[in-house]
């Protein structure tokens, strides 16, 4: 599925073919010497279609209906800062799940979103074929773009079930990522406050 990743609006039309998925999860099965017919796999196609509707409605999130009024004029320049937000994507590279937390840092100009909205904006991004360089660089960039704030940094740590269940490396199997923009890539002490907290207190990721 192709889409562009610099315009949130470009994917907003893709929906998923429930139909042609379900099809395709039927010569899976036989491809890989199964019989899709037997009792435990009878139903296997319609639940994966399914699933991969569910896990893949990023497409289709409308980012305007997403904000839906959420944003909020407010005297306030301080680091707002929302930590581990779980999410669950998908690999492009394997189709397999990328599992972990994303946490989210803007410094407003005078405008604010609901604080619910943070993990909303990752979720609609996560529920792609992914890889998580891109997807932690188009929520910096979707928060740049709605909030025009003074800065925006986002780490994003996740697990790759595709690095841990092949078991080439395990200990690749996990993996960091950041994107900044403003004040954060520009100021060192803005960067390392935002980096501080998010590392203090914090689990390390396991599954
Ligand atoms: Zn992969």
């Amino acid at each position: 599925m192709e889409f562009d990743e610099n315009d949130p609006e470009a994917s907003a039309d893709e929906r998923i073919n429930y139909e042609a998925a379900k099809k395709s999860i039927v010569d899976l099965i036989k491809a890989v010497g199964e019989d899709p017919e037997r009792d435990g796999l009878k139903n296997t196609p319609d639940r994966v279609a399914r699933m991969y509707t569910e896990l893949l409605s990023g497409y289709a999130t409308e980012p305007s209906k997403l904000i839906n009024g959420a944003l909020f004029q407010v005297n306030y320049d301080e680091m707002v800062i929302v930590r581990d937000i779980e999410f669950y994507s998908l690999c492009e590279h394997h189709m397999l799940p990328f599992i972990g937390r994303a946490h989210v840092a803007y410094i407003p100009a005078g405008k604010v979103i609901g604080l619910s909205k943070l993990p909303r904006i990752v979720d609609m991004y996560a529920r792609r074929l992914q890889i998580q360089e891109r997807l932690t660089r188009q929520i910096a960039d979707f928060v740049q773009q709605t909030l025009a704030p003074q800065g925006v940094a986002v780490v994003v740590e996740a697990m790759h079930l595709c690095a841990m269940m092949r078991g080439v490396k395990k200990h690749d199997a996990r993996m960091t990522t950041s994107a900044m923009h403003g004040a954060f890539r520009a100021n060192l002490a803005t960067r390392q406050e935002f980096l501080a907290n998010i590392s203090r207190g914090s689990e390390p990721l396991q599954f």
